[in-house]
């Protein structure tokens, strides 16, 4: 299986490389900015669509007359960017389509003007790439040291295009690649459900149970704390820089706690559970059977490279690059922990929009990251071999018994106990728990419409009606009402 995946990792520059790299982010944000002006002109008096190929061969026109400037970068982040305009494009025609035929809620997005306010931007390189253990090699920039030492593959894999990218003052590059993984053997352990709730980050069928940062939440006090030193300091000042710096860094931060805690949370969802001893023994026996790593080394033109000349790392950055490879191999899915991955997965498809709309929840919403959630257990189970299922957001996962099915009428979000009110069940949990097992439920074999499938959408059929009606006597089922926005991908969709 081919997949195209970045890699992301803090770069360690000198004054004359963040000099270089802000010089490329300006022409890359330049070529956005005249490009999007450059397509409106011509829209206006020809009605015609200029595409980023001519806009390109305009630019470098105007580079020999006006724009000198832009010799000193490569041609790589003026021509990406205009690409990425291409794309911004195609995205807000995409979604004015998709209004029109009632589907998009939102705006369509028209494309905006970067500006330098905003943080620097970033600009995209393709071409000759080399990425070394502890450096890259990036086309007109040169050597660039590495934070991270043997993360970025060196070798076996495909490289597409480097992004450089600067957030509050610190420098990132992301590493597009096209890598060859063994194709992952299906999961064959029971289905699991999650859960993604507001004061826990997911809760999954199984017991297990991920934590929610509240990366936002807890530093609210301090971000508005320093909201207001920068706005009492003088407009244009060196302390309101300072200021402005710190309030950036913080909000990067808080950035970076919610994406750390994500990517953990889906890894540890899709990829095999192992106990910690089992892990020890896998590691072992993993460490023993990779080589020792080599260095890489450039090759010179018209030379064969002999395969005793590659030098040997030094000791403390092989150890790192082992440790990296092992951490690579370990998390691979293979026919040995196949029976520890489940063999689907069904999450909430949620509206997410709506819920913001809540006032009270918005915050809490918002602090989870509930869409990047769902986009990374989308890929990740493709990784993983696994079946990823989209439970309709109208599924009454959280008023519904685990145990005998029962639907309550209502179940307040303060109430953190299911209690079922059949007396002959009497069922007693943690109401994130009965979700989850609900969810799970929708998955167990045989995968048929239950008679809860009358909750999954508008196109419930009269026999799965009667088949509910035979299950609640008292008739207190709620049918969605014909009032709910009709659902793009009704029921369950299958992803992957
Ligand atoms: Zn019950």
């Amino acid at each position: 299986m081919q997949i195209t995946r970045g890699y992301r990792t803090e770069l360690d520059l000198n004054n004359k490389q963040i000099t270089a790299c802000k010089k490329h982010a300006g022409a890359a944000r330049y070529a956005y900015n005249w490009g999007l002006k450059r397509k409106q002109e011509v829209y206006q008096t020809t009605g015609r669509r200029i595409s980023a190929m001519e806009l390109h061969r305009e630019l470098n026109q105007l580079k020999q007359s006006e724009l000198p400037w832009m010799y000193e970068v490569s041609k790589c982040a003026p021509q990406e960017a205009l690409r990425d305009l291409d794309d911004a494009f195609t995205h807000f025609f995409r979604r004015v389509h998709l209004k029109k035929e009632g589907k998009w809620k939102g705006p369509p997005g028209y494309p905006t003007f970067k500006t330098k306010r905003q943080g620097l931007g970033s600009f995209r390189l393709t071409g000759s790439i080399h990425v070394y253990e502890q450096a890259i090699d990036l086309p007109r920039l040169g050597r660039l040291r590495l934070k991270e030492c043997g993360y970025v593959p060196t070798s076996g894999v495909n490289v597409l295009s480097a992004t450089v990218s600067e957030e509050a003052g610190r420098w990132f590059v992301s590493v597009q690649v096209e890598e060859e993984v063994p194709d992952p053997p299906a999961g064959t352990s029971e289905p699991i459900g999650v859960d993604v709730c507001i004061n826990r980050l997911a809760q999954c069928s199984d017991g297990r149970v991920v934590e929610n940062p509240k990366a936002l939440r807890s530093e609210l006090k301090r971000l508005k704390r320093l909201h207001r030193r920068l706005s009492r300091k003088t407009k244009g000042s060196q302390n309101r820089a300072k200021a402005r710096m710190k309030l950036a860094r913080k909000y990067a931060r808080i950035a970076h706690v919610r994406r750390d805690a994500l990517h953990k949370a889906t890894s540890l969802l899709t990829r095999a559970a192992l106990f910690p001893e089992e892990r020890a023994a896998r590691k072992a026996e993993i460490a023993a059977s990779l080589a020792e790593p080599k260095a890489k080394v450039k090759r010179r033109k018209g030379k064969k490279m002999q395969p005793a000349e590659t030098p040997s790392l030094p000791e403390q950055v092989a150890r790192k690059v082992k440790k990296q490879q092992i951490k690579q191999r370990l998390r691979q899915a293979t026919p040995a922990n196949a029976h520890v991955r489940p063999a689907v997965v069904v999450l909430e498809d949620l509206h997410v929009d709506g819920m913001k709309r809540n006032r009270k929840l918005a915050l809490s919403i918002s602090d989870v990251g509930l869409g990047e959630f769902r986009r990374q257990m989308g890929y990740k189970t493709v990784w993983q071999g696994e079946t990823l299922l989209l439970a309709d957001r109208w599924f009454p996962s959280t008023k519904r018994c685990s145990r005998c099915g029962n639907v309550k009428e209502e179940m307040d979000l303060s109430q953190r106990i299911y209690v079922c009110e059949k007396s002959a069940c009497s069922l007693v949990i943690d109401r994130d728990v009965n979700a989850a097992l609900n969810l799970a439920a929708l998955a167990s074999p045989p995968r048929q419409p239950g008679p809860y499938r009358e909750f999954l959408g508008k196109g419930e059929t009269p026999v799965e009606r009667g088949a509910l009606a035979d299950l609640s006597q008292d008739g207190s089922v709620k049918l969605p009402s014909a009032k709910q926005e009709p659902d793009i991908n009704y029921g369950l969709s299958i992803h992957g």
